[in-house]
């Protein structure tokens, strides 16, 4: 039978980190009853995105321990929206939940999540209380992010809220109708909508191991993030287009008169230079968004897969899917 509550973790390269989160969320999950007071059935699905370390060693042990937990093995490192999508296909529970490895999200904070659930939310999500933390650079373009995201986009993203949430198996099966190549998890759950609502909780330093996202890294999920929720980026040149064409307009009339009325001077080079670099930067601008958007056409127009399997460990293959 299946269990009622999945929970999906992304690894990549966290061979210390598994062994105290599957001891600390193992004791979580234990601890959850259903309204009739009998623990609830549970399953941890692991997907190893690609880790070069000991992590899937680790992660065999804890099944070895306990048949409940198992994982997925990418052939290759996909990113961790990949492999929150590879889980998402997998899992079996009626309510899903995924959470980072690094216990920067208590998982304590599942028992509340399952509680909004139990009264007809089909999205619960976690919001960070306070971002303390995070560096303050990390919190200051985070929050910038979200307010070009959601000034740009009609499909808000909540601020501060990760990708720690529940959903309902039926949101579950949305996201996994959803074809797209890039998988930007937030703006996917943004999209689907459905009755949602958010509990908050402190996010603390990760237990152990370094962070996975750079600040490049970040910039590209945020490019990727936009892009694929709005297409305002695109929109906005013929806008800016059509204020310079209106500006250079009544700058001829006034040359014209000008030359009308005083005559002709051959002066000019600086303004000359303006114009012409000003055109340029503005235009090699705009065909780079384009460009961005082109290049996105063509990742999705080759339909290959999101992520590759190599291994299942405890986790069987659902009928009629790789
Ligand atoms: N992760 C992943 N693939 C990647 C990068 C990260 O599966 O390419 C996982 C990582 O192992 C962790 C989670 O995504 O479980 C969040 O990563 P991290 O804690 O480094 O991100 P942060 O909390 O700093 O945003
Ligand atoms: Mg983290």
């Amino acid at each position: 039978m299946n269990p009622l509550l999945s929970i999906i973790v992304p690894v990549k390269d966290e061979e210390e980190a598994i062994p105290p989160f599957v001891a600390r969320m193992t004791r979580v999950l234990d601890a959850l009853h259903d309204p009739d007071g009998r623990p609830i059935g549970w399953e941890i699905l692991f997907v190893d995105d690609g880790s070069t370390d000991m992590t899937m060693a680790a992660i065999l042990t804890a099944h070895d321990a306990d048949a409940r937990i198992g994982a997925l093995s990418l052939s290759r490192n996909f990113g961790k929206e990949a492999a929150l999508s590879a889980g998402l296909d997998n899992a079996r529970g009626q309510v899903v939940v995924p959470i980072d490895v690094d216990m920067q999200d208590p998982p304590e904070v599942i028992g509340e999540m399952i509680a909004k659930w139990r009264e007809g939310y089909e999205v619960v999500y976690g919001v960070r209380r306070n971002r303390m933390t995070d560096s303050l650079p990390k919190r200051l373009t985070a929050d910038l992010y979200y307010r070009a995201h959601n000034w740009l986009s009609m499909d808000k993203i909540p601020e501060h809220a990760g990708d720690f949430r529940l959903l309902d198996r039926k949101v579950v099966e949305v996201i996994k109708r959803m074809p797209e190549r890039n998988r930007f998890m937030k703006g996917l759950f943004a999209w689907s909508g459905f009755r949602q609502t958010a509990v908050d909780y402190d996010r603390v330093e990760r237990a152990v191991g370094t962070t996975k996202f750079n600040y490049w890294k970040l910039w590209t999920l945020a490019i990727d993030g936009i892009t694929s929720a709005s297409t305002a980026p695109l929109r906005v040149w013929s806008y800016i287009g059509a204020v310079i064409a209106l500006i250079a307009l009544v700058y001829a009339v006034f040359i014209g008169l000008r030359t009308i009325i005083y005559g002709a001077d051959v002066a000019g080079y600086p303004s000359l230079m303006v114009a012409t670099l000003f055109l340029g930067g503005v235009q090699l601008l705009s065909l780079g968004v384009l460009g961005e958007y082109v290049g996105r056409i063509l990742v999705e127009t080759k339909h290959r897969p999101i992520y590759i399997i190599r291994q299942r460990v405890g986790c069987p293959e659902e009928d009629g899917q790789a």
